[in-house]
């Protein structure tokens, strides 16, 4: 188990960066998890930023924005977190290397990024047996046949929590790359791996197969797309954080960002439109300002506690 930190900031983008030199700025024990290339703005141009004329590069200012949260005192893990846990006294955030680390608040900012399988039939079926979001839809394929396409730690993590829930599971994975121990999980889970690529997701009004390339087959009801990191809903919806009821799709946050869990905000896209960088980085300053009142008054009980 690693230190306890005081602010852990999921996702490296505008929003986590901004809240990472705001809760550092106030001396906060702060790290920040997540890929900077993986942020939205990574391959974007910005020219609608305050102080900024023309176009700048995204990968730029990100780079920029990490290394002055860094020179504030945040660390900064560059892995994805598969896990977030409200544990007795602390957060407990796991990543993907398998790693627990400890933290007395919480900030989501993992932005809106869906990744797509780009395959036929996807569009036309996604919500008839389609999903992103094992966690969300998981429980409606109960008993049901359900395939997951996705090469990273998240399509396995997926598959581990659909087999709790069905008993045929396949996971679709021509370039599987999950850590170890990881990989023997799904071996004893009894998880069918296959290494076939996805082609096309059959079905009119529901979805009835996947087809795999050399002409395969798959008799599914229900196809988890989850491709790269896994998403906030997920991470979020897990730990009990409430989503935007009108929705579904974002998280409900306050004006001091605050979620309806104590101790958790959320900042940026992952918490609705417009998705622009001046909205995430105003909603990640005050998230991080927030987030580090919050842990100095968590510090001050421990320490009366102890
Ligand atoms: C092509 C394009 C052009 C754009 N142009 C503009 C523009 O001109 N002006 C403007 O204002 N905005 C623009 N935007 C939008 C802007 O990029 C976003 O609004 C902004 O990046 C949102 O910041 P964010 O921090 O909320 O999310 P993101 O920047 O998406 O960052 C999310 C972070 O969370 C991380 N993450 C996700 N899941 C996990 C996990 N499980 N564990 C750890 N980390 C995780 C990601 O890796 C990433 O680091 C553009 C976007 C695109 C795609």
């Amino acid at each position: 188990m690693n230190e306890l930190y005081e602010v852990a900031i999921i996702g490296a983008g505008p929003a986590g960066l901004q809240a990472a030199i705001h809760a550092s700025r106030r001396k906060a024990a702060t790290i920040i998890f997540g890929k900077i290339e993986k942020s939205a703005l990574y391959r974007a141009h910005v020219e609608n930023y305050l102080g900024l004329f023309g176009k700048k590069d995204g990968k730029e200012i990100l780079e920029t924005g990490l290394k002055q949260a860094q020179a504030f005192g945040a660390h900064y893990h560059p892995h994805d977190v598969v896990r977030l846990e409200l544990g007795e006294k602390a957060f407990l955030i796991e990543t993907e290397k398998g790693e627990i680390f400890q933290a007395l608040t919480l900030i989501l900012a993992t932005g809106v990024a869906r990744r797509k399988a780009k395959i036929k039939g996807e569009k036309e079926l996604l919500g008839k047996g389609v999903s992103y979001c094992v966690d969300c839809d998981g429980f409606f394929f109960k008993g049901l046949p359900v395939a997951v396409i996705g090469n990273g730690s998240a399509a396995a993590h997926g598959a581990l929590t659909l087999k709790k829930i069905t008993s045929e599971v396949y996971l679709v994975a021509p370039k599987l790359e999950i850590p170890k121990e990881l990989q023997e999980e799904l071996k004893k889970s009894g998880v069918q791996i296959l290494s076939d690529r996805p082609l096309e997701i059959l079905g009119e009004n529901e979805v009835e197969g996947l087809l795999l390339e050399g002409g395969k087959e798959l008799s599914v009801k229900g196809i988890f797309i989850e491709e790269g990191a896994k998403g906030a809903l997920q991470l979020a919806t897990v730990l009990g954080v409430a989503l935007d009821p009108e929705n579904m799709t974002y998280i409900q946050v306050d004006r001091s960002q605050r979620t309806n869990l104590p101790g958790v905000f959320a900042a940026g896209d992952v918490c609705g439109p417009p998705f622009q960088v001046a909205k995430a980085v105003g909603e990640g300053c005050v998230a991080g300002l927030r987030a580090a009142e919050e842990a100095s008054r968590r510090r001050r009980e421990r320490t009366n506690e102890a």
